[in-house]
């Protein structure tokens, strides 16, 4: 299941716990379809950058990673608050190598998503994404329901 994946990755993070707290908020027991080393590593990106854009905002920060069940699909979210991202740069993080001015305060390549958006379509879903700059991001994963829940 989802919660399964979550806590292996819990290990594999590099958490300041003093500056970042990681919670598993509210988690329904959805399996869904896929492979899990795609799911793993679009979980881990999500991860990761809700980490390292809230780590750097100066500021006690919480990530609190979520499991729901929407018609037939399960619904992975990562929420942060970070330091958010402008509406005009929304629409294109999950291209290649873009990367938002906010964000050019911490290292990366601007690869991340854009490898998570596909491996989500490769597996029949998608990343969506929600933010209020300076309040902090949501990123929600949608996968297609494994046959046996459906
Ligand atoms: P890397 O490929 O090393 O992860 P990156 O973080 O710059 O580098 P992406 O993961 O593709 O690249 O993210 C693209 C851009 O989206 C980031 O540069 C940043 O502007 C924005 N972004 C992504 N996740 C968040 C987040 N949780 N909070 C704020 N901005 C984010």
């Amino acid at each position: 299941t989802l919660l399964q994946l979550i806590r292996q990755l819990r290990g594999r993070l590099s958490l300041d716990k003093s500056q970042l707290k990681l919670e598993v908020g509210h988690i329904e027991p959805v399996r869904v379809r896929g492979d899990e080393e795609s799911i793993r590593r679009i979980m881990l990106i999500l991860l990761d950058n809700a980490i390292k854009y809230t780590q750097g905002k100066g500021e006690v920060g919480l990530i609190t990673v979520s499991v729901e069940r929407k018609q037939n699909e399960g619904v992975f979210h990562v929420q942060d608050t970070g330091i958010g991202i402008d509406p005009g740069d929304l629409p294109h993080i999950f291209e290649r190598f873009y990367r938002a001015d906010r964000a050019r305060s911490q290292h990366g390549t601007g690869l991340g998503l854009s490898i998570a958006h596909t491996l989500a379509e490769q597996l029949g879903g998608r990343i969506t994404a929600e933010s209020v700059p300076g309040e902090g991001s949501t990123f929600s994963v949608w996968l297609p329901l494994a046959r046996s829940q459906q």
